[in-house]
């Protein structure tokens, strides 16, 4: 098993953690004006990128979201920060 590095808590098992989304990837602006194929690629469409990936993980635990890199190759946790961008949430 993995140990994922909290910002918060501090190294934990990576089954107390959820994936929450890709970095960057930014909730469409309105509601009723946004379409249908909008929302779809919002929610379901994700990069998958192969290397170094930025990503927004959510502790179960703490309940405390935040900011990793990591390598989708080598599975190494390159950091974590408690910050994340302007725009992002989860
Ligand atoms: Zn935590």
């Amino acid at each position: 098993m993995q140990l994922f590095p909290c910002p918060f808590c501090g190294p934990r098992p990576e089954t107390e953690f959820h994936f929450a989304g890709d970095l960057g990837n930014l909730r469409p602006e309105g509601f009723l004006g946004v379409s249908t194929d909008i929302w779809a690629a919002y929610l379901f469409s994700h990069n998958n990128p192969k290397g170094e990936t930025k990503e927004i993980w959510k502790h179960l635990t703490c309940m405390e979201v935040f900011t990793m890199t990591r390598d989708t190759v080598t599975h190494q946790i390159i950091s974590s920060t408690a910050l994340l961008p302007e725009g992002e949430g989860a």
